[in-house]
């Protein structure tokens, strides 16, 4: 089995950009993403909202950026295993083994980018959900042209569900948002939108409290919070806004010093507790840390610059410039 030297736990931004400059810097290495495709939060919780605090890009889409993020490591011919999850990490001779949902890994060296964790949706609780779940009931939006003339209902009042009720009014013939509360705690910015799109029709403060259908999901019902008659809606697609339950999942075993669902790192070099492991962006925990995108970068310059020198104690200190890379320009297959 071809021992890599860094495998790079997350293909989020984060992770990606960690693929990216491992390459370039000359390292063999592996993303294992546990989503069937890699962009992170990008893809799974706002593909289309636009990001404006990303250096170099005025305005992007989330799933733009994480196209392009994507592209820029796909140059570098890191090697890929999707839908595969990271169970276990065991500390070898020459590194770890990692045991995962597919089979086993060698690597010398550890990045951990888990972002939030696995992303594990807060389930609707509406009777039969779950047995329309991937037939009418989304916890992941698929591509928005998915739902062109379809009548869909949003289940939520958070950021997520305001969202998406947004993008999805773009194309589906109706749109209903369903809250419990008569407010909600989006952005001042999509709230507004939210009152200037007259074609979403706003259901507050009412609960969803089933589905119903066939083959496929047909209705919906939904009642008044408190007092009052359940009504039947006709749904051919639900969607649901919860949001995820946080969780690391099985990181949390693997003996790394933790606060809350973090990993606490040391901010000069990104390293954690265990030898050989490093921890980047929104999993990595220090005082004063921002969860940003553009900081999960930095974080990965002063990763990769570490982990460079732990693997070839000769390569000392700083980073060359990508400009003075020769390989940069052409570069070559992932030799492991
Ligand atoms: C609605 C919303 C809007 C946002 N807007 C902005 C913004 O405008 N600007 C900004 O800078 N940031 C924004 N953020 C935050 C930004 O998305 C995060 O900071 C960024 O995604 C963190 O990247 P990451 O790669 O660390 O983690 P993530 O994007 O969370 O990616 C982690 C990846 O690791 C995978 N994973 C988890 N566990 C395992 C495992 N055991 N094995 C294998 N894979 C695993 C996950 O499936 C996931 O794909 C926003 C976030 C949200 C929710």
């Amino acid at each position: 089995m071809a021992v890599f030297d860094v495998t790079i736990i997350g293909g989020g931004p984060v992770g990606l950009f960690g693929a990216t400059m491992a390459r370039l810097h000359g390292m063999t290495a592996k993303i294992i993403e546990s989503l069937p495709e890699l962009g992170g939060q990008l893809y799974a919780l706002y593909p289309e909202k636009p990001i404006f605090d990303v250096g170099g890009f005025p305005s992007i889409p989330a799933k733009d950026l994480a196209a392009q993020l994507i592209a820029q490591t796909e140059r570098f011919h890191p090697t890929i295993c999707l839908d595969e999850s990271v169970l276990r990490i065991e500390a070898t001779e020459s590194g770890y083994r990692l045991y995962t949902s597919q089979g086993v890994h060698e690597t010398r060296a550890i990045l951990i980018t888990v972002g939030i964790g696995a992303f594990v949706p807060r389930k609707l609780p509406a009777n039969d959900a779950e047995r329309f779940e991937g037939r009418g009931v989304y916890y992941f939006v698929p591509a928005l042209t998915a739902f062109a003339g379809r009548q869909v209902v949003v289940v939520g009042g958070g950021d997520t569900a305001v969202d998406w009720a947004l993008a999805i009014a773009q194309h589906a013939a109706s749109t209903t948002l369903v809250h419990r509360r008569n407010e909600f705690r989006a952005q001042p910015e999509s709230l507004r939108l939210l009152r200037e799109t007259p074609r979403i029709h706003l259901k507050t403060p009412y609960e969803m409290i089933g589905v119903a259908g066939s083959d496929t999901l047909t209705s919906v019902t939904i009642k008044p919070v408190g007092d009052g008659e359940p009504e039947t809606v006709r749904a051919d697609a639900v969607v649901s806004g919860l949001g995820f339950l946080p969780t690391l999942g099985p990181v949390k075993d693997w003996g790394l010093a933790l606060e809350g669902n973090a990993i606490t790192v040391a901010p000069t070099s990104m390293a954690t507790n265990l030898r050989g492991v490093w921890a980047c962006g929104d999993v990595a925990q220090y005082p004063g840390k921002v969860k940003l995108i553009a900081t999960g970068f930095g974080e990965i310059g002063i990763a990769i610059a570490q982990i460079r020198t732990y693997l070839d104690p000769s390569k000392k200190g700083h980073l060359p410039h990508s400009t003075n890379i020769k390989s940069a320009k052409a570069p070559v297959e992932n030799p492991a």
